[in-house]
């Protein structure tokens, strides 16, 4: 691939066609879709378009590569270190996926080569070191019966990922099911299905066998809901908006009962006390919403102050909102870079018109930024009442909603007030109330005095309408295992 990590011009990119069974395939109907440089709106690529017949063909391949390849027969460690040398190859191309994460999904390139790419190969190499350490129980039952148990594979398994962080998403899913056993077919999402081209390329040549993986780029409706109500799937992983979750349940309970995990939507609080230090406070809030431009599921898009700090917090995160820079996300001095798309970058600005018209005060921002490309400015309401639309819909952009408190009491109240519970953050040198209020807010993951912070070990995942299963962590890794219980008689044991 020519231009890579070269300042940002649109590369060639070499993979474009669908991955079955080993092979880069033609879909079907031979159709091709563009994905779009979001900087300019200019084409990158056009991307082979799968449909229901490709997920077919996919999912055959994946059945194929489960029931009589030797994935899933390796002992764990043939697969750890297959797994492993694939995460030495991401390593190796980390400026071709950063480049082509940044020019799909307009994400800084700096951030992607150091800290995404990166992680994403980490997760191979924490789930290869798992890989070798899945086993089952032993059970006493009775005098005259032994019982244990072995956790088996699930079998093949539905990937289907949204556009915000496309290589570390991709190896978030793909690594605890591979570890497993499991064969897959996994879907992009349309905006940024280069980078997972990229890395099925790097597969084959790290030695994952023919139709373990399968990657079918194509649109949600068509080639997603062809996954989620698929007769063969044996388990769909599925991370984006609550809307589509509930589709993709829907499609799985009316098809075969698939099992299904959800990580979905957010609207974080984070909740900041009297005794908070207040540079680092609105320093920590303005970098949770405007962090990879606000598309980000545990975004802190609901930031609530006590009155004691409130006035001064609230200069310091609008000077810092200000100072903040906006541009080429190749430039490694730009902070933050352009939506994803047209259709995201419409939706954040119809939302700001809409808290502007509900009343809440426009702090700074507010604005679109030139005339190419999708830039949006970060955006501070204030003022805020807790029933408005800013206040309680995910907006998937750079804009907070920001609120004044008094007491713990109502802080509480008011983070738990969303359908949401991804995350939280807490603020606080108050140990007692840290504890509290951390026990009490409904959500998966809380970080006190930080934000963002996660790591291989640390499972992630949803309360209430966002979603359940856990990503990350040892937990994940029972998402593509189920447990079979195996009994048989015993007899003339000495022992009870
Ligand atoms: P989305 O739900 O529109 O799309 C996500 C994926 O689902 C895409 O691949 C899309 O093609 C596919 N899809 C769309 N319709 C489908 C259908 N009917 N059946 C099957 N698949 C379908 O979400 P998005 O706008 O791309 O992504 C943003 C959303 O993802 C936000 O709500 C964000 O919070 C969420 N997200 C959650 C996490 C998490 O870990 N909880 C992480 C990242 C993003």
């Amino acid at each position: 691939m020519s231009g890579c990590g070269s300042g940002g011009g649109v590369p060639t990119v070499k993979f474009t066609k669908l991955f079955i069974n080993g092979q880069f395939v033609d879909s079907v109907s031979g159709k091709r879709f563009e994905t779009i440089d979001p900087r300019t709106g200019d084409v990158i690529a056009r991307i082979s378009e799968g449909t229901k017949d490709d997920i077919d063909i996919a999912v055959k391949a994946a059945r194929q590569a489960f029931d009589l390849g030797p994935w899933p027969r390796l002992s764990g460690s043939e697969r750890a270190k297959i797994m492993i040398k694939w995460a030495d190859l991401i390593d190796q191309n980390v400026e071709e996926l950063a480049t082509l994460d940044a020019i799909d999904g307009g994400k800084l390139y700096h951030m992607c080569k150091t800290l995404e790419v990166p992680l994403a190969a980490s997760y191979l190499r924490y789930y290869a070191g798992a890989a070798d350490k899945i086993h089952g129980e032993v059970l006493k039952m009775s005098r005259e019966f032994h019982a244990y148990t072995l956790l088996e594979p699930i079998g093949v398994v539905g990937h289907i990922i949204p556009w915000n962080f496309p290589t570390s998403m991709f190896f978030i899913k793909v690594s605890p099911s591979l570890a497993t056993g499991c064969t897959m077919v996994l879907k992009p999402a349309e905006q940024t299905p280069l980078s997972a081209l990229y890395c099925a390329h790097l597969a084959k040549l790290a030695g994952i066998p023919d139709g373990v993986l399968n990657i079918v780029p194509g649109f949600g409706p068509t080639a997603g809901a062809a996954i989620s109500s698929h007769m063969d799937i044996d388990k769909v992983s599925f991370t984006g908006s609550t809307k589509t979750g509930r589709e993709v349940m829907q499609a799985a309970a009316k098809s075969n009962l698939k099992q299904v995990s959800l990580e979905l939507g957010g609207k974080s609080p984070l909740v900041i006390f009297d005794d908070a230090d207040i540079d680092k406070a609105a320093e920590l809030a303005l970098l949770g919403i405007v962090f990879n431009k606000g598309e980000v599921c545990v975004a802190s898009s609901r930031v609530f102050v006590q009155e004691g700090i409130y006035d001064e917090f609230e200069k310091k995160l609008v000077e810092k909102a200000k100072a903040w820079i906006i541009g080429d996300p190749f430039d490694p001095k730009v902070q933050q870079g352009p939506q994803v798309d047209k259709k995201q970058f419409e939706k954040i600005l119809s939302y700001i018109e809409h808290g502007k018209r509900e009343g809440a005060t426009l702090l700074t921002g507010g604005k679109k930024i030139g005339n190419e490309g999708y830039y949006i400015e970060p955006t501070i309401f204030s003022n805020i009442k807790e029933d408005m639309l800013i206040a309680q819909e995910e907006i998937f952009g750079p804009v907070m909603a920001l609120k004044k408190f008094k007491t713990v009491e109502e802080a509480i109240k008011s983070a738990n007030n969303t359908k949401y519970g991804l995350a939280a953050g807490i603020m606080t040198k108050n140990l007692d109330i840290a504890n509290t209020v951390s026990r009490s807010i409904r959500a998966g993951t809380i970080w006190i005095n930080c934000y963002f912070n996660l790591d291989n070990d640390v499972p992630f995942g949803g309360y209430k309408m966002s979603g359940f299963g856990k990503d990350y962590g040892l937990d994940a890794l029972h998402k593509y295992l189920q447990v079979k219980s195996v009994i048989t008689p015993i007899y003339n044991s000495p022992w009870l």
